[in-house]
């Protein structure tokens, strides 16, 4: 029986598709093993948003290589459907699977090495047995100007809803409670099919109804998607967790235009508005590229007043990064690594201190709920650890009657270490 390795790069689906390759090769026969062990299949489930991602996709195909150089080295994903197989063929790996062909990866490996026997057994990596990522739709057809995910992962495609839900009752009876629904660009969910009258508010009011499903949260969402119609309809999900990852990408009304971006700062400022009226201190967070190209230092103050008044959860900064083939590419003004470097430290502070003041407002004496994950240890002590459902990453000790996948509530206590805060006076739910 042979061992296969999975390394995941990249976005959620991503990890979901990583998820899916390891249920399909464990139900072939094939044993999945930690990365950091031997194999005789290392595969690399690749991402190419950024040079960096690239940069990043070589290392770890080399470093398969290292780890046994008899082994078979596979790279799977965008990083192959952005550049070609031959690209990469008999230089980083020996065999190139795209995006659409990760589905039939049992039948590559076995046609490879030509065995057939299925047999059962599985060491399994996967961190989180009570929380699962949910790919619902995949592609885009935003064409952001900096972006190469258009071209890698193709136009919308969205899953049917019941298949979504079907999954969903069977990893229910695997022990998982929370659900993250995400894509590509989980926003257009369903618009690829209209006839059938499937959107995103729609899907989660039917994850609701599944029997066990105690948590949903969103992936990453945008401003146009933010109306009174679809924050009512969520407010009146109970499991939905007041998480909002909502994308900004930049708060200079002249930088979104030149970004292909399809809203401007007052409109996202009025759906922050619309989430956070119904959704009493709910958690806003989102992501920033710094140094697009011809950001004028105007521009990037006009970003940091912004993401002061908005008072984000959490800021993911990103430093702008060139992609072949893309718009954004070919324009004039680009900026040096210095500069992106520099606005980045600055955003970067400014992130730390939103977060400290987030964490802060809930330390108010009031009960929150937590869902328990995995143990963890912290400062020499046993805890388990997990998040709320604003997504604040709690403690309580071991030995106090919780185990992963009990929903407790507790008051919100001091910071034991880096982003984990201690609960106290827990009790479960
Ligand atoms: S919405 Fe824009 S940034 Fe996101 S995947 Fe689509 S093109 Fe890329």
């Amino acid at each position: 029986m042979k061992k296969v390795a999975i390394h995941t790069l990249g976005c959620k689906v991503n990890t979901y598709e990583s998820d899916m390759m390891r249920k399909k090769l464990s139900e072939n026969g094939y044993i999945i093993v930690p990365f950091d062990q031997k194999a005789d299949v290392y595969i690399i489930n690749t991402c190419s948003v950024t040079n960096i991602a690239d940069r990043k996709t070589r290392q770890f195909l080399s470093r398969a290589r290292e780890k046994n150089p008899e082994a078979l080295i596979v790279a799977a994903g965008c990083y192959v459907d952005t550049r070609g197989t031959e690209d990469i063929l008999g230089k980083n790996a020996d065999i190139a699977v795209l995006n659409k062909e990760k589905e039939e990866i049992a039948d590559i490996l076995n046609n490879y090495f030509k065995e057939s026997s299925p047999s059962c057994e599985v060491k399994d990596e996967a961190p989180s047995h009570t929380r699962r990522i949910i790919k619902c739709q995949d592609g885009c057809n935003m064409f952001c100007s900096y972006c190469i995910i258009p071209f890698a992962r193709g136009r919308i495609k969205s899953r049917r809803t019941a298949d979504i839900c079907d999954e969903i009752r069977s990893l229910v009876s695997e022990g998982y409670r929370e659900f993250v629904l995400t894509g590509i660009h989980v926003c257009s969910y369903g618009l690829d099919r209209p006839d059938e009258k499937e959107d995103l508010l729609s899907l989660v009011r039917e994850v609701s109804k599944t029997e066990g499903v105690k948590r949903i949260r969103l992936g990453s969402l945008e401003p146009g998607i933010v109306t009174p119609e679809f924050v009512s309809g969520l407010k009146d999900i109970g499991s939905l967790c007041p998480h909002f990852h909502l994308s900004l990408q930049s708060g200079s009304d002249s930088v979104l235009r030149r970004m292909n971006r399809h809203y401007d700062t007052k409109q996202y400022m009025q759906g922050v508005e619309l989430l956070r009226k119904a959704f009493d201190k709910c958690a806003v967070t989102t992501d920033i590229i710094t140094g697009f190209p011809g950001e004028t230092e105007q521009e990037f103050l006009e970003t940091v007043e912004f993401v002061k008044k908005i008072r984000f959860y959490e800021t993911h900064i990103f430093k702008y990064s060139r992609r072949k083939g893309t718009n954004a590419d070919r324009m004039e003004g680009q900026l040096t690594e210095k500069i992106k470097a520099a606005r980045s430290a600055e955003l970067l502070e400014l992130n730390k201190e939103n977060k400290r003041n987030f964490i802060e407002s809930f330390r108010d004496g009031k009960r929150y709920e937590l869902l328990a994950e995995e143990t963890a240890g912290i400062r020499g002590k046993e805890y388990l650890t997990g998040y709320t459902r604003e997504y604040i990453r709690c403690a309580v000790p071991a030995g106090c009657g919780v185990k992963p996948g009990d929903i407790v509530t507790g008051t919100i206590g001091e910071e034991l270490e880096g982003e984990t805060v201690l609960m106290n006076d827990v009790s479960v739910v």
